[in-house]
């Protein structure tokens, strides 16, 4: 039985396959607490990739409410709910312990519970890869359905709770998540497929279909935890997210030949994105990066988690929790780090602060960066505690060590001369 290491479970797990690790990785990390919804990346991603016949109801990026929107309609919820009783009837539980955390193998501690691929490949009558299931096309049909639909009481949608509150927790919320393939490290399409045309790009962890291949079985549809493969009826084979690989490639004259960040990512207007390639050990962990913007935030601070770890395929997405929403719906979303995750951000470090103004600041993908220390602008209270602030200069070099951005803490004031004041 083929076995792989997963470092977000803290353990090795069952996949189909036998190990093996791209150069570099796509990643991205996305900080929930800045999204405003605007869609701006669902529609860049739309019209460059897919405007054509067949496509219509394809959004290889969304933004959906939680905890009610999704796309496909409750796709995470049904999965969930799936693997539920697959543990009941296993007589498992879908817990982490959280006190075996040991250093980069095992950041978050260890899961107990059993993946997609293990509730699949324990199971009796043994059909498919991973657990899964395939969206009605009304599932698909309303990509943003509960746009700003609130839980107040007792998990009732729309009915708010009127009680004064303060964080850590507000009783009425929802929070913006924006999601797209997050090019797994044990991708769950690629498992699934039973022709082989799903493969992952060892320069650099980009999974793709391969066009030719495919069949249109939607197998990968249905086996990909995330429902980010789509299937086209207009030419009977699934599609999914490209990771703009031309740009990541660095063939968009734009950023003369360097990899640049993809369309969602630059297109950003909350700035709450920022995306990347980490350098990979050949066992699949990171290689130390310590001035890498996703290495500092993912491995050094630990303020961005993977999305819904426990499903198993090591998605290459994180995400910074948004603080105001109940800790145990982000646990189960982000795993056992959240209250950590939280905890940095509510204070952010001196170098936390300037790293988070890095996200959305040039369309070069940020290979390191440096902080050059300033003045200390302001003070408070924070949980008791003293926190400065301090007016820091961040600076970001690109793959051949060229300054792409340089970017302070404080955005600068401009004062416009008074010969303009009357000149509209
Ligand atoms: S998110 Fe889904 S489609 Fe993307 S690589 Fe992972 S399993 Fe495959
Ligand atoms: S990376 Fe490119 S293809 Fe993928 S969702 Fe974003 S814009 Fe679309
Ligand atoms: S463009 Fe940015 S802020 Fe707007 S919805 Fe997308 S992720 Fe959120």
């Amino acid at each position: 039985m083929p076995e792989v290491y997963n470092w977000q479970l803290g353990r090795p797990m069952y996949y189909p396959y036998q190990e093996q690790h791209p150069r570099e990785q796509f990643a991205f990390v996305f900080n929930i607490n800045r999204c405003i919804a605007c869609q701006t990346c669902t529609m860049s991603c739309k019209s460059t990739w897919t405007f054509s016949k067949g496509q219509e109801y394809m959004w290889w990026n969304n933004v959906e409410s939680k905890p009610y929107g999704g796309y496909p309609q409750a796709w995470d919820a049904r999965l969930l709910e799936l693997l539920d009783q697959a543990h009941q009837k296993a007589g498992r539980e879908a817990v982490w312990d959280a006190t075996r955390r040991d250093g980069a193998r095992q950041p978050y501690g260890v899961f107990e519970g059993m993946t997609i691929f293990e509730a699949a490949h324990g199971a009796e009558q043994r059909e498919e890869v991973a657990l899964g299931y395939e969206p009605s096309d009304e599932e698909w049909s309303s990509p943003n359905i509960y746009e700003d639909t609130a839980v107040g009481q007792k998990g009732v949608p729309g009915v708010m709770a009127f009680q004064p509150v303060q964080l850590p927790e507000h009783l009425t919320w929802f929070f913006y998540l924006a999601r797209l393939c997050n090019h797994c490290t044990y991708p769950a399409c690629l498992a699934a497929c039973p022709r082989q045309a799903i493969y992952k790009r060892p320069e650099d962890g980009i999974v793709l279909i391969d066009q030719e291949r495919c069949r249109g079985y939607r197998k990968c549809v249905a086996q990909c935890p995330y429902k980010r493969p789509m299937f086209r009826t207009t030419t009977r084979v699934s599609e999914k997210c490209i990771a703009c690989y031309p740009r990541i490639e660095g063939k968009d004259p734009i950023t003369g030949g360097e990899p640049m960040e993809t369309r969602c990512m630059t297109a950003c207007v909350g700035k709450i994105r920022l995306q990347g390639l980490v350098k990979l050990n050949g066992d699949g962990s990171w290689a130390e990066d310590r001035r890498h913007p996703l290495y500092y935030l993912v491995k050094v601070e630990k303020v961005a988690l993977p999305l819904y770890p426990q499903f198993g395929t090591e998605p290459n997405g994180y995400y910074i929790p948004p603080r105001w929403a109940p800790r145990p719906y982000l646990r189960q979303m982000f795993g056992p780090g959240v209250d950590e995750a939280i905890e940095k951000y509510r204070a952010p470090s001196r170098e936390l602060l300037a790293v988070l103004q890095l996200f959305r600041t040039s369309q070069h993908i940020i290979y390191r960066y440096e902080i050059i220390e300033g003045q200390k602008v302001f003070e408070t209270t924070i949980n008791g505690k003293k926190w400065e602030m301090f007016n820091d200069t961040v600076v970001g070099y690109n793959k051949s060590g060229k300054e792409v951005v340089r970017v302070s803490v404080e955005e600068p004031t401009y004062i416009r001369p008074p010969i303009h004041s009357n000149s509209i």
